[in-house]
């Protein structure tokens, strides 16, 4: 069942969710919601879903990054974002480390903010701690593409948009991104863009 992904402006962008009990989680409750979120997902299409982007402040997370979503990208720019295929999973009450202080800097974009894009810095390198659908603990050590979307849909579950942490100067809309920026380098658009006002 395909979902309604809540739009900027939306309370439940912006509030805390609550973590879920193991009974919870492997109840049918969560568990159908669990597939709703994965067709949301793939409908859509993204690459993850957090459900407070679906109106409920649980935190429960899907990430799913497929190999056909990168067909359209040029392979520099996949290299460049260290971004490769990540298999469906599931992310619940998870806990977020920061394992390097070396951020990188790429556009991103939210289903909750449809239409747009901006430069965000992202730590390169994270650990998540989680539960699965299974409600068994996993650890996951993940790096480049792959550990921005973990940042970014884990800040969802905080009530956290990447509005808040990207560069205000780089806000785009996908149209005038895929016009001008799109399988360029970042450092190209800020050739550009003054990074400071003139
Ligand atoms: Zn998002």
């Amino acid at each position: 069942m395909k979902l309604t992904v809540c739009q900027a402006g939306e309370a439940v962008l912006r509030r805390k969710a609550r973590a879920l009990s193991r009974d919870e989680i492997l109840g049918s409750y969560i568990q159908d919601l669990i597939e709703s979120m994965r067709d949301t997902m793939r409908d859509t299409p993204g690459v993850g879903l957090a459900a407070p982007q679906i109106g409920l402040p649980l935190q429960l997370v899907v990430i799913e990054d497929l190999p056909q979503y990168m067909q359209t990208i040029a392979a520099e720019e996949l290299a460049e974002r260290k971004r490769r295929p990540v298999a469906f999973h599931v992310v619940i009450n998870a806990t977020l480390t920061i394992e390097r202080a070396e951020t990188a800097e790429f556009f991103e974009g939210c289903l909750s903010l449809a239409g747009f894009t901006a430069i965000v810095p992202r730590a390169t390198h994270v650990r998540v701690e989680c539960l699965n659908e299974k409600a068994e603990p996993i650890a996951i050590a993940a790096e480049g593409w792959y550990a921005r979307i973990l940042q970014h849909e884990i800040d969802h579950l905080q009530g956290t948009l990447y509005i808040d942490r990207m560069n205000p100067r780089s806000f785009s809309t996908q149209d005038n991104y895929v016009r001008h920026w799109k399988d360029k380098p970042v450092s190209q658009f800020w050739q550009q863009v003054p990074p400071q006002p003139e």
